[in-house]
């Protein structure tokens, strides 16, 4: 759905705003909601018109459904972008429908995620934010100095140039942000494992109150189902699988393939077409470095990237939209805001890598060493299947959680007694 123009305003007035933010994704858009409703004076820098399907995040697990409940935004994506609630996770092992696990069973107050369409999301987002009165710039490039103590930026757009000096640059511009290049900060990649892949189909059929997994020898395929028959389809896979199937001439022919041939006979039948591009990410996570600061602040995938494969991307990003929210609305002296959300987002997103990480062998790794190790975690699974409150992740996040190293041995079963002798 495109923003209707009459909703984008462009105004050259006002050049010192409270926060300018530049990129216009969730992130960007979701905080700019937050600040307007609180009065503030916004301007949101956004490079692309229209947004174009990147192959990103479109299933929201329970924790993000949660945070968008807290920031106030669950009902204009389900109402605007048509998010579907799913409340079910349906799985698929030796092409055999396993019973559906129910969110709502064990986490009342967590009862579903959503799937939705990434675009409709950014769009229905940054509709709402330019509704409440944050001026866009759109399409538009901007570059970043510092002048009298305030950083100063030239914003160029088809409407010409605008010079802003505010009193806070939140840079929302995704995992390769410019802001955080200029503000010195650093991405340094963990090494990849797999590779996570994506393509858009309609006329599956699925049912879409449900994300569905299906397990094969060497991976899984994750699909998260829209309106209208649409469904994301992930595919995780090891790395050369993954470089194979992009160079063949149907890749999402081969995503269909994986997820057809590993359901019971049957279920996905021959009228599905794709309709949008198929592409694979490495699965690594992208931790980030950002020298201190009184003006600069990072958030979502520009504050360090999760592994897509674990889908944590929009919850984080509402998080830390929600975090960082708080503590500008506190008070008036934001000297202090920068370093201490960036110390805050630290903890958590390091839970999440970690967490990722623990994950990572067992996603698409075969033969009998990793068949011990599934079978050690399913015995320790037995005395605690909260794996140490891990196993609740997905459903309340990270925040509480610490991916300590007594934390991982106890989650991969390297505690248990007789396994010991064992560890690696
Ligand atoms: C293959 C894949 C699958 C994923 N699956 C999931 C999933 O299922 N669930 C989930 O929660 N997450 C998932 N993610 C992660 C999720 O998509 C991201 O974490 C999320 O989109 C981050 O949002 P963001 O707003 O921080 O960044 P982005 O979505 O990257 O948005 C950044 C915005 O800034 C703009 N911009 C960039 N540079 C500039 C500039 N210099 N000037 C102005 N504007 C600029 C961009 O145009 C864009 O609009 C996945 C990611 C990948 C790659």
């Amino acid at each position: 759905m495109p923003v209707p123009a009459h909703t984008i305003s462009t105004s050259f007035a006002a050049t010192a705003p409270d926060v300018a933010i530049v990129g216009a994704g969730v992130a960007g858009s979701a905080l700019a909601i937050v600040l307007r409703r609180a009065g503030l004076d916004v301007h949101l820098i956004e490079r692309s018109d229209p947004f174009r399907d990147r192959i990103r995040g479109e299933t929201i697990h329970p924790w993000g459904a949660t945070e968008l409940r807290r920031l106030g935004l669950y009902t204009l994506a389900v109402a605007d972008a048509d998010a579907q609630p799913q409340q079910l996770w349906q799985t698929y092992r030796d092409r055999e429908t396993q019973t559906p696990y129910r969110w709502a069973d064990d986490f009342p107050d967590a009862p579903n995620g959503l799937g939705v369409n990434h675009v409709a999301l950014q769009n229905a987002l940054l509709g709402e934010a330019a509704r409440l009165g944050a001026i866009v710039h759109r399409p538009a490039t901007v570059s970043f100095d510092r002048a009298g103590g305030r950083p100063s930026l030239t914003v160029t757009s088809a409407a010409g140039e605008s010079w802003l000096q505010p009193r806070l640059v939140v840079g929302a511009d995704g995992q390769n942000s410019a802001t955080r290049a200029w503000a010195g900060g650093t991405a340094r990649p963990d090494p990849a494992h797999h590779h996570l892949g994506g393509a858009l189909i309609r006329g599956l059929g699925l049912p879409a109150d449900r994300i569905h997994q299906a397990f094969f020898d060497g991976g899984f395929v994750f699909v998260s189902p829209q309106a209208n028959d649409f469904a994301r389809l992930y595919l995780v896979v090891a790395t050369p699988t993954a470089m194979e199937i992009q160079a063949s001439a149907d890749p999402a022919g081969r995503f269909v393939e994986y997820f057809r041939d590993a359901l019971p006979e049957g279920t996905i039948g021959p009228s599905w077409e794709s309709v949008g591009p198929a592409g694979f990410f490495p699965n690594a996570n992208v931790p980030v470095a950002i020298p201190s600061s009184r003006d600069v602040v990072l958030i979502g995938d520009a504050s360090g990237r999760n592994d897509p494969s674990q889908g944590h991307g929009l919850s984080l990003a509402f998080h830390d939209v929600r975090i960082l929210g708080d503590m500008l609305l506190e008070g008036d002296d934001w000297s202090f805001v920068p370093d201490r959300f960036h110390a805050t987002k630290h903890r958590y997103f390091e839970t999440l890598r970690q967490h990722a990480r623990w994950n990572e062998r067992q996603a698409s790794e075969t033969g009998p060493e990793i068949d011990e190790i599934r079978a050690r975690i399913a015995r320790s699974r037995e005395t605690d299947p909260s794996a140490g409150g891990f196993a609740a992740i997905f459903a309340a996040g990270p925040d509480g959680l610490e991916a300590t190293g007594e934390a991982r041995r106890h989650y991969l079963g390297l505690d248990l007694a007789d396994d010991v002798a064992n560890v690696a």
